[in-house]
């Protein structure tokens, strides 16, 4: 017999996003922690449009009177999202990763860690590398972009917080979880740029706190310091954007494993070698999150690694190193919006 877990484990499957089930069946332990039974049973009935809660009660057979709290409170766990247009509240399904784990990075156990350590490598490859709509996409840190580069409103980090008028910046839950295990990496925690209707969901969670676009572009500048990788939501106008490190960021982590990262990102940029200028220096070496520059008499960027993040591009004293297009004529143009990201995403894994 399916049991209510294996139902919602189903059920968050067949979200743009997925929830691929796994031989030992960690994603149901991983669903046993966060989810009551009464609040399984209530998740099996939302979708990804937003509803009011009089809406879902008649679905459900429930009184709404009774119902409205308890969506509230799941909503304030982070099981289920929440948003309020012209003082109406409403709710929809949540989907797992980028949604359900994201909405606990306060609340992280290291049981729970640890079985999101064992779920994750499987929920790429099943979802993340497989299919050609990401949910992140990389844009080049803006020091190393050249007057000569064709750089898109889109792919600039800058231009995409000018446009924003509700900012919140929350901790990074793939740092925070690897320091509850012992293995962080002391790089930057408060790295998780949120925009929009999301923003208004983190700060009405607590979050994070809600911060100006100055505060915003600091942060950005403390990442590339730190060397963290631009990942914005795969849209034109993202929900977010993610400053991300090769060590901790489960998706930049499970991506280096592969032959060919490149192959299974979102962008517009490699990085060259002039070998004329490279002193053999290695400096960049240490930047690359990606393990794609090796130096010998001078540097050589692998193309199929390179995710055309730029981080080696400003550290290198001798303007050796370069981001060029990968190809014009494929310039990648991302879906105008989160909505068409993820419809993009249901087409790819066959769900509409
Ligand atoms: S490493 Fe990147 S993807 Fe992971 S939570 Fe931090 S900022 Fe987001
Ligand atoms: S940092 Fe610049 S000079 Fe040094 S190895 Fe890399 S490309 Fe060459
Ligand atoms: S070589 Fe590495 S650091 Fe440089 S752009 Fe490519 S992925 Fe980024």
């Amino acid at each position: 017999m399916t049991d209510i877990y294996q139902k919602l484990a189903h059920h968050l499957d067949h979200l743009p996003a997925g929830f691929p089930a796994t031989e030992t069946g960690v994603e149901l332990r991983i669903l046993k922690r966060l989810f009551s039974e009464e609040e399984t049973a209530i998740a099996l009935g939302l979708s990804m449009l937003a509803e009011a809660p009089a809406v879902i009660a008649e679905r459900l057979g429930q009184n709404v009177d009774e119902l409205a709290p308890v969506l509230e409170k799941m909503a304030k766990k982070g099981l289920i999202f929440r948003s309020t247009k012209g003082g109406q509240t409403k709710y929809n399904a949540a989907q797992f990763v980028i949604g359900i784990w994201e909405f606990h990075v306060n609340d992280l156990s290291e049981d729970l860690v640890r079985d999101m350590n064992e779920y994750i490598p499987h929920l790429m490859k099943k979802s993340w590398v497989k299919h050609p709509t990401k949910q992140l996409r990389v844009v080049p840190v803006s020091k190393s972009v050249s007057a000569d580069m064709k750089v898109m409103p889109y792919e600039q980090a800058e231009e995409i917080i000018n446009g924003q008028s509700k900012i919140v910046v929350a901790p990074c839950i793939c740092r925070k979880e690897h320091e509850l295990i012992g293995e962080g990496c002391g790089k930057p925690m408060e790295a998780c740029l949120i925009f929009g209707a999301s923003a208004y969901y983190y700060e009405e969670n607590k979050l994070g706190r809600t911060i100006t676009q100055d505060e915003a572009r600091d942060i950005l500048n403390q990442g590339l310091e730190a060397g963290l990788v631009l990942q914005p939501g795969n849209s034109r106008k993202p929900s977010n954007i993610c400053l991300c490190c090769g060590c901790c960021c489960q998706i930049l982590k499970n991506l280096k494993m592969l032959d060919q990262p490149a192959k299974a990102v979102s962008t517009n940029w490699v990085a060259i070698v002039d070998e004329d200028l490279c002193t053999a220096c290695e400096v960049c070496t240490e930047r690359c999150q990606m393990d794609a520059i090796t130096v010998d008499d001078t540097a050589y960027v692998d193309p199929d690694r390179c995710i055309g993040c730029g981080l080696c591009v400003p550290t290198c004293d001798f303007d050796a190193m370069t981001l060029r297009e990968t190809d014009p004529a494929k310039h990648y143009v991302p879906p105008r919006n989160t909505v068409a990201t993820y419809l993009n995403l249901a087409k790819d894994r066959g769900l509409i």
